[in-house]
């Protein structure tokens, strides 16, 4: 009997530790994990700095309210600004507060400058933003929204890859863009860095702004910090959250100074949101995946994997349908619903996740060794056999 409520379908194990990439389960089994936490232990289970950053702050202090100066919080927030093209930051907790929060930013910034009917936010339909009301009906999932109603209004919605229905949907009413630069759950789809100079471009013509959710593809996941970096382009908000903490719940807006302008005292707040315990953990994570080695270090390990799973998809062609992802942000998609070979895959000790159409996501953490990616492949490799 459990007394947790049945909104997710689990997995029969669970486990009692963790180091570096591998999860040690309760009957005592070792797991290679590339699922860590769905992109979120960005440096792996238990990493030894952010043990130690973790027992000395818990000892000296975890909570103060946003009345008062958080000196941990204005160090993250430095760093934040010093490796992107922010230039402030505001802390959340979560993914889903901090894409909502994403939204409270651009339209307080048309009603400061007198615009208030410039409020709706144009999202490709069936994308994901988080799970709270604002965030699912962004999303514009049948899935989850169903049962949700009514409607949260103020989204309209585009179909990926069709230019010409975004275009048709700005109006004079929009505020700003927002999307995936990395669809996640959407399947592990890409948006090509032509495809979003494309989009500020047209951001700029329209005079509205472009928010780029980095929730799941920011903070080193896709090789470089962000992944909008390849374009050149610079956002106007970005909203993360999954890798900054490392394990710990972080969420945090990025924006400009212009739009930063709209949000005076008492626009906005959160309780836990940049608490110095918090703020702590994710300095840490901060100072080891901002470093140009580390980020250089996953392009490279990235692409000797993808040039793997491309070899695997050409020896098993009627399996594989396609690779795709960026850095390590991974993406095999096969020709059939991919539970089976999900299940095989951790039957040989090797934890993946779903994404949409019939994609699996792979998800190293991003220290992740070359010995244990060949570890991956080769289970990947087997399960293939298996099945062929
Ligand atoms: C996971 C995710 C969210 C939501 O994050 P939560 O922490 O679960 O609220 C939002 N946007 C994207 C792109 C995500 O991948």
């Amino acid at each position: 009997m459990s007394y947790l409520v049945k909104n997710y379908n689990r997995k029969k194990i669970s486990f009692k530790s963790g180091k570096g990439s591998y999860l040690f389960s309760s009957d005592k089994k070792k797991y290679l994990d590339f699922v860590q936490g769905i992109a979120v232990n960005s440096l792996g289970h238990s990493h030894p700095k952010l043990v130690k950053t973790i027992k000395f702050q818990s000892k000296k202090l975890w909570h103060v309210s946003n009345a008062f100066q958080i000196p941990e919080g204005e160090k993250l927030a430095e760093k934040l600004c010093k490796k992107t093209f922010a230039d402030f930051v505001m802390f959340q907790n979560s993914g889903a507060e901090a894409t909502e929060a994403a939204v409270k930013v651009a339209r307080r910034y048309f009603y400061s400058i007198g615009k208030p009917n410039k409020n709706r936010i144009l999202c490709v339909k069936n994308s994901f933003h988080g799970r709270t009301l604002a965030a699912i009906f962004a999303s514009g999932s049948k899935k989850m929204t169903e049962g949700f109603g009514p409607k949260v209004p103020g989204f309209d919605h585009f179909k990926f890859g069709n230019h010409d229905s975004l275009k048709n949907k700005i109006n004079k009413n929009t505020a700003a863009i927002m999307i995936e630069t990395v669809m996640g759950e959407g399947g592990i789809k890409v948006i090509p860095d032509w495809c979003l100079r494309e989009l500020r471009k047209l951001c700029n013509k329209k005079k509205i702004l472009l928010i780029l959710d980095e929730v799941q593809c920011g903070v080193g996941r896709s090789g470089d910090f962000f992944a909008f970096e390849s374009s050149k382009i610079k956002p106007d908000i970005v909203p993360i959250a999954k890798g900054i903490g490392g394990g710990f719940p972080i969420g945090a807006v990025l924006m400009n100074k212009k739009v930063a302008s709209g949000m005076i005292a008492g626009s906005h707040g959160s309780t836990f949101g940049g608490n110095p315990l918090a703020m702590s953990v994710g300095s840490a994570v901060m100072d080891i995946v901002s470093s140009k080695k580390f980020l250089n270090n996953i392009k490279i390990l990235s692409k000797y994997f993808f040039k793997n799973l491309d070899k695997l998809k050409n020896k098993y062609p009627k399996i594989i349908k396609a690779v795709r992802g960026k850095g390590f942000l991974i993406g095999i998609q096969l020709y059939e619903n991919p539970n089976k070979f999900i299940k095989k895959l951790m039957d040989n000790k090797l934890l993946t996740i779903r994404a949409a159409e019939n994609v699996i996501r792979i998800l190293p953490p991003l220290n992740v060794k070359k010995r244990e990616i060949d570890v991956c492949l080769n289970i990947i490799s087997k399960v293939c056999k298996d099945l062929n």
